[in-house]
């Protein structure tokens, strides 16, 4: 018996879904199995499921036989019928796939073995004793069994899946797991307790084949058909398998893997690469610094690093086989240098830069609860920018008042598909209820086809900078931009959120941004949603902005000047670009002027103007922002204290 349908589930049948299916069909005893373009796969397994690398408005064939068979068609066929059901909001990039698109667009740099260079991904300065964590490669025994030794092989080896099973569910019972933490040992747990690598290794065993040999290869094969799809998430879910096999192997040879639980008080960590699993475990409190080399500026461990204030330098490639024997490592956070078993003098130099910035970061407590008043008794907002949110925590301790920029990519970078609108309302409602009453400003997605991300098709572009990204994208997927835009529209009823578009060039843009605002507004409003309208801001950071923003600032509720971009695309200097790195500066008089200009408008228009560059950090410029007009400054959480200090200092001198 079978029925065919179109899947209407949203993003296909991807990790959580598949999952979703599965359980579904186990619920029937009928042999169940699903059909695409000829390929039949069994509807009980997660993995062959997501091997079918099914997608959104394929046409699929679900077949059962058995004495249930008509219940589970209908099941099924409803499922995949139904797009809410598709909706998953716990997927995460797998194991083993923490940020390497980034670590790409931002090459390491090679230096000299005593000098190596990363990407500075989370600032600060450490030097401390080096661990290590490269766990060995585990190799099968290779010996063929006895036909009387297979069934205890069997039985040694479902009794590992167990215990891997129940070290993972031990995992995803703790309460202090992140929602993306949660979400990446649930796909792995779902991997250990497929039907495909289980009886793929029993198969293999009773081959002849000892455990630990047959679960390699079984891992090996289905990893391979995973590397195979043509779906880059799906490609990352190989590292998955191998993962999940790896911790299956250790139990057999009864093993622990090398533990981040023994590391020092103050050492830094040293990996290729860190999974999730075991940062889930790691005791970050202890870790004095990360080296890596995967992994870049907006990768996992990145994240993880900047919100419990852990310098790291990532993204070092084939640079960190250098650091494997490293006694003492220095690295330097904020401009992303490490240096293996440093000299007395570079020793003494890190010590004390690691003991001023303790020193300051002591003094600067105090300035945490300030709110900085000038001389006249207006408040300047000293705001942080963040973009996951487990970096609230961080902005929090910093004093933040209210987030000046939430850079939406991350949410839809960290996702094996676009993000559901379910899961940004409730993301972005979190938000604005952690720093309520303070305002968080959310930037629409800001991305182009330098950061590839699930579900879009980017076009191949000479100029990535100056092609389809940001506004121009979500304008033309208005799918996508549409499900932003509602979500933040839901996410609007706590009264604190503004949301702001970048890379605007046009007014147009704008125009047409408020056109879609309208009918997202009236969709909610039709299927009772409740839902609140929202300020309106655009980022500066085009020429074509500052050139156009008197006109502007009659249609917007602020402006917030991306000084990032702002002085690349002024000066025409690539801002990755080490070679033009000169003209990369936002102090130049063609910027400042930009800047200046800017100010002017928005404050003859009465909206407010504020900054969310990295400039709004540097004390040598605040003054000069705020003499212009500026009234809020958005910066990483680690620069608000100083800034406050410095509009204090301000202040104190009597600057209006
Ligand atoms: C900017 O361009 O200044 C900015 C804040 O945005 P991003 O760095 O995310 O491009
Ligand atoms: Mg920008």
């Amino acid at each position: 018996m079978e029925r065919s349908t179109i899947v209407r589930v949203h993003e296909g049948l991807h990790a959580r879904p598949a999952t979703r299916f599965v359980k579904l069909a186990k619920g029937f005893e009928s042999d169940v199995e699903l059909v695409k373009d000829g390929k039949v796969v069994s509807a009980k397994s997660s993995v062959k499921l997501m091997l079918l690398a099914v997608k959104e408005n394929q046409e699929v064939t679900v077949r059962a036989n058995g004495a249930d068979a008509i219940e589970a068609i209908e099941a099924l066929i409803g499922y995949l019928e139904n797009p809410k059901a598709g909706l998953d909001d716990e997927d995460s990039p797998p194991a083993g796939n923490t940020g390497q698109d980034a670590a790409a667009a931002l090459p390491a740099v090679a230096g000299a073995t005593t000098g190596l260079r990363g990407v500075a991904a989370s600032e600060g300065f450490a030097i401390g004793p080096a661990f290590a964590h490269f766990p060995p490669d585990i190799a099968g025994q290779g010996r063929r069994l006895q036909v009387e030794e297979v069934a205890g092989e069997i039985d040694r080896f479902r009794a590992a899946v167990a215990a891997v099973q129940a070290r993972m569910d031990r995992a995803l019972a703790q309460d202090s797991l992140s929602a993306g933490d949660r979400g990446i040992i649930a796909a792995l747990r779902d991997i250990a307790a497929d039907d495909s690598l289980t009886g793929e290794s029993e198969g293999l065993i009773k081959g002849g084949n000892d455990a630990v040999s047959a679960v390699i290869t079984a891992a090996s094969t289905i990893a391979a058909d995973f590397s195979a799809v043509d779906d880059h998430y799906l490609n990352a879910r190989a590292d998955d398998v191998h993962a999940v096999g790896r911790q299956i192997c250790l139990v057999l040879l009864g093993q622990d893997d090398i533990s981040l639980e023994t590391i020092a008080e103050g050492a830094i960590l040293i990996a290729d690469d860190i999974g999730a699993w075991d940062l889930a475990r790691a005791p970050l409190k202890r870790i004095g610094g990360v080296v890596c080399g995967h992994g870049g500026a907006t990768s996992h461990i990145a994240i993880i690093a900047r919100s419990h204030g852990i310098p790291a330098v990532l993204g070092l490639g084939d640079q960190i086989n250098a650091l494997r024997t490293a006694r003492e490592v220095a690295l330097d956070g904020n401009s992303g240098r490490v240096i293996i078993d440093p000299d007395a003098a570079t020793r003494a130099e890190f010590a004390g830069r690691v003991e001023a910035a303790a020193q300051e970061r002591a003094g600067l407590a105090i300035f945490k609860t300030v709110t900085p008043k000038l001389a006249g008794g207006k408040v300047i907002e000293v705001a942080a920018n963040i973009g996951s949110l487990e970096e609230i925590e961080a902005a929090q301790e910093a004093g933040a008042m209210g987030v000046g920029l939430f850079r939406t990519e991350l949410l839809f970078m960290r996702h094996m598909h676009l993000p559901s609108e379910d899961m940004q309302a409730e993301t972005y409602a979190a938000l604005a209820k952690a720093f309520a009453p303070y305002p968080v400003i959310v930037r629409t997605l800001d991305i182009g086809g330098d950061k590839p991300i699930a579900g879009i098709e980017f076009p191949d572009e000479e100029n990535p900078f100056l092609g389809w990204r940001g506004i121009r994208m979500c304008l033309d997927r208005p799918d996508i931009f549409k499900r932003q835009l509602r979500a933040l529209l839901r996410a609007a009823g706590h009264g604190n959120v503004k949301v702001m578009l970048p890379m605007v060039a046009d007014i147009g843009e704008v125009r047409q941004t408020r056109v879609l605002v309208a009918e997202c507004a009236a969709e909610l409003k039709a299927e009772g949603v409740p839902h609140a309208a929202f300020d309106l801001g655009v980022m500066i950071e085009t020429p074509a902005a500052v050139l156009i923003a008197p006109a502007l600032a009659n249609e917007v509720a602020f402006f917030s000047i991306g000084t990032n971009d702002l002085t690349q695309y002024i000066m025409a200097a690539d801002r990755l670009n080490p070679t033009v790195a000169k003209l990369n500066d936002v102090t130049n008089p063609a910027v400042m002027s930009a800047i200046e200009m800017t100010a002017k408008a928005g404050v003859a228009a009465g909206i407010m103007v504020g900054m969310c560059g990295e400039a709004a950090g540097r004390p040598d410029l605040i003054a000069t922002f705020i003499k212009m007009g500026l009234t809020e400054l958005s910066m990483s959480p680690a620069s608000i204290q100083r800034a406050k200090k410095t509009i204090m200092a301000m202040a104190a001198e009597g600057a209006a």
